[in-house]
Order: structure tokens, then sequence, then C-alpha cells
């Protein structure tokens, strides 16, 4: 698994790729399918019952027998970003569609974003992109704090409940 799991198409049109990624839940969703194509494994005890739920905004996954808690970027490189996924993904599309490669200038103009915040994010992707190394974006995790958000409701299939910490609740469910 890689960043390449992620590249989009070539030619996708803007407003393919706003219709396609344009929203935070949208990107969430490809790179969840990105990290585990199979649905997603705790990475302590490989265990596959989890509850969803959302720390400092972030989906998170938590393990429902060690109850180990995998935030979906842990890992990644996106891994401390305070940057909605949404951004992170334009900037994958520009620079995957740029075929001389895009300056850390014209990403900052695209995105709206600072200049150092530009630079960093394509030094990232870049390095990622010439790496093209199984679990260099994609490995790891790491432990949350305490400090809970709150969940999401959303349509889990088995119904929303409770996991062990009753500060915690639970979006989707899967045994
Ligand atoms: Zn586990």
């Amino acid at each position: 698994m890689s960043m390449n799991h992620i590249q989009f198409q070539p030619g996708l049109s803007m407003p393919e790729f706003i219709q396609q990624y344009g929203t935070e839940a949208q990107c969430e969703k490809a790179l969840v399918k990105a990290r585990w194509p199979q649905g997603f494994c705790c990475p302590k005890c490989s265990h596959e019952g989890h509850c969803v739920l959302y720390s400092k905004k972030r989906l998170t996954f938590q393990c429902n027998a060690c109850h180990q808690q995998t935030s979906l970027i842990a890992g990644t490189l996106l891994q401390g970003t305070n940057l909605p996924l949404t951004t992170w993904f334009l900037a994958i599309y520009f620079i995957s569609q740029a075929k001389t490669g895009l300056s850390a200038l014209a990403l900052k103009r695209h995105l709206g974003v600072s200049y150092p915040t530009a630079w960093l994010m394509q030094h990232k992707l870049m390095q990622a992109m010439a790496e093209r190394e199984d679990h260099y974006l994609l490995s790891g995790s790491v432990q949350m704090d305490d400090a809970y958000l709150g969940g999401e409701h959303s349509g889990g299939k088995a119904g929303h409940g409770r996991c062990a910490k009753d500060d915690l609740v639970c979006v989707g469910y899967r045994q």
C-alpha cells in the first residue's frame, strides 16, 4: 500500500475531482480504502471488530479486542497535519496532474495556504511519490490521548453502540 493507491486517473478534470473528492468524508473514505482494502484491521492485534470515532476531528478506529486507537492518518505521511484531507487531496491532484512538477509557490497559490505549509506539503508528497515504497505512507499507529471531541452519527450497519469508555460514541460498529 502506498500513496499510489489514491492517485487519480490521468486527465481527471477539476469538476470530476471535486465531485469525487470534494468533501472530507469522501477523502476519508478513499484513504480508509487505501489503508485497509479489506476493511480495518487492528495494527496491534489484527482484530477486525472495531468502533469508529472522532478524536481531534480525525476519523479514528478503536479495536474492540485491545482498545488500541488508530487514527486514519496516524503513521501516514499526513500524520500531525491540521489541514483538512480535502486540502491534501487537492495538493496530490495538482502535483499528479502537473507533468513538469509543481513549485511550492504554485501550490501555495492553488491551495490558499501559507508558503511554508505549501513547501512542506510539496516536499512530503514529492518524496512519497519518488520513493514509492510500501508502508512509507501507511504503517504504524500512535496512541491517541483522552481528548475526544465526541462522535458523529453515520450509517453504521449494526447501529450505534458505546465503546469501553463512556465518553466514546461509536458511529459505526463491526464485529
Ligand atoms: Zn487490537
